[in-house]
């Protein structure tokens, strides 16, 4: 079955790097395999290849001016996958990496991420390849204003509600947000993740980061009786999930070690240092963290290239668990192997899918728990659906109700996904029970909405 989708999808090989949608799908199938052939419906109302379609793509130009009057064209996207659960919902990136195939991928996971939340809210994603590297605030904002000047018609509090992802934090989904009510006088929850000043809930920038350490701690309290007081941890990353991923481990007593961007690595065996890399990677600011050693001298800073076989620095440091919170496809096999061999007890997402498929096999050989992104980075999206929530009554929550209802919303999906993979006999594989927890709701819904 997995081979006849994909080769529909226009695809032979089951899993290449440069085909992440493919990727996705191919990971989801092959959980669904058993799943699929117990109930003949999902064949009858076409289930899967319904699933693995998107609702529609669009796609437009975004012309904006720099600060020099010079003109640029960028492509903007908005992958719409499916809405039977809700609202379409999910982040908009920002990033030279963007393509349609990206897009496709983050969508489709939203889906099911979404799906586990038991929120009522559909997926999709949208972004652009423009880079906001060393662009000026104003070229931001310009940038952003011609964004929205195209994306509006298709969006809405109860249409589409985009959001952020890497490359744009609560400063763009402000000048987006502005831009949209210019052009409609509709001042409603069309977007989430806006600046407190004006509908924004408090805790949204923490969310997702509070959530991926939330969900840690149920999978390690209730699989393992153990804490993450005292622990070396790992983070990769150094943008808003990892950062505030890094934040709740310090809160809880775990001592964080590493931290990464595009270019290279920090292992400060004294704990990052968190202020110091909030002050580097500001929103304005993006500073390269090579400048960490200058203040801190007996941290290690490795470059990029150091491990041209594909391997990532901060995997092959010694930990007890491990935070991917960077980008997909960041925690290769010889990654796997290396934090294997150190002891490493659990691997819990922060990013979207940022281990590749053989090395989740050899976690999972290897009893090294693990857990999905689109089951422990759900808070993101989860504390978005509060915000739409308190836009559309007109509220405002305190920051401790937030908390308290991300906390718990984040051990009902541990709960959901372990019992899951149990119900279906393959206890403490996370990434089958995500998948079939959330492919069971999303499904039934599919089925009673008709064709
Ligand atoms: N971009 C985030 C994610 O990957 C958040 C999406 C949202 O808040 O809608 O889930």
């Amino acid at each position: 079955m997995v081979e006849s989708v994909l080769k529909k999808l226009g695809q032979t090989d089951n899993c290449v790097l440069d085909d992440v949608f493919v990727q996705a799908v191919s990971e989801v199938l092959t959980s669904l395999e058993l799943t699929i052939r117990s109930d003949s419906r999902y064949e009858q109302f076409a289930i899967i290849e319904r699933l693995v379609t998107p609702d529609r793509i669009i796609q437009f130009k975004v012309q904006w001016l720099d600060d020099h009057n010079n003109v640029h064209v960028n492509n903007g996207y908005r992958v719409q996958f499916n809405n039977s659960l809700g609202p379409y919902k999910g982040g908009l990136r920002f990033h030279p990496s963007v393509t349609v195939d990206v897009l496709k991928f983050l969508a489709f996971e939203q889906i099911f991420k979404n799906s586990l939340t038991g929120l009522p809210i559909g997926g999709a994603k949208g972004g652009s390849d423009f880079d906001p590297k060393g662009k000026s605030d104003f070229e931001i904002m310009k940038f952003c204003h011609a964004f929205m000047r195209e994306l509006h018609p298709y969006i809405g509090a109860r249409i589409d509600v985009p959001a952020g992802d890497i490359g744009v934090g609560s400063r763009e989904i402000g000048y987006l947000f502005g831009e949209y009510k210019h052009i409609t006088r509709n001042y409603d929850g069309v977007l989430s993740g806006k600046p407190y000043a004006f509908g924004g809930s408090l805790m949204r920038p923490q969310a997702t980061g509070y959530g991926v350490v939330y969900f840690a701690r149920e999978m390690l309290k209730e699989e393992l009786q153990e804490s993450l007081e005292e622990k070396v941890c790992t983070v990769s990353g150094a943008g808003n999930v990892a950062i505030h991923t890094i934040e709740k481990l310090q809160q809880l007593g775990a001592i964080v070690v590493t931290c990464s961007d595009s270019d290279g690595t920090i292992y400060d065996p004294k704990g990052i240092d968190l202020a110091l890399l909030r002050h580097l990677k500001d929103e304005g600011r993006r500073l390269s963290l090579v400048e960490y050693i200058n203040t801190h001298p007996h941290a290690l800073y490795t470059p990029k290239t150091e491990y041209p076989d594909g391997g990532h620095t901060v995997w092959h440091i010694p930990c007890f668990a491990a935070f991917p919170c960077a980008t997909q496809n960041e925690l290769t096999l010889i990654d796997a192997q290396k934090l294997v061999e150190n002891g490493c007890v659990a691997v819990v997402e922060g990013a979207n899918m940022p281990t590749l498929p053989d090395a989740i096999e050899l976690f999972l050989r290897e009893g090294v728990l693990f857990s999905p992104g689109k089951a422990s980075n759900a808070g993101g999206v989860a504390v978005s659906e509060f915000e739409m929530s308190q836009n559309a009554s007109m509220e405002k929550w305190e920051f401790e109700k937030v908390d308290r209802k991300l906390d718990e919303l984040m051990r009902q999906i541990y709960k959901r996904v372990s019992l899951t993979a149990k119900e279906y006999g393959v206890e403490r594989n996370f990434v089958d029970g995500a998948n079939i927890a959330a492919f069971k709701r999303l499904s039934e819904a599919m089925i009673l909405e008709g064709v």
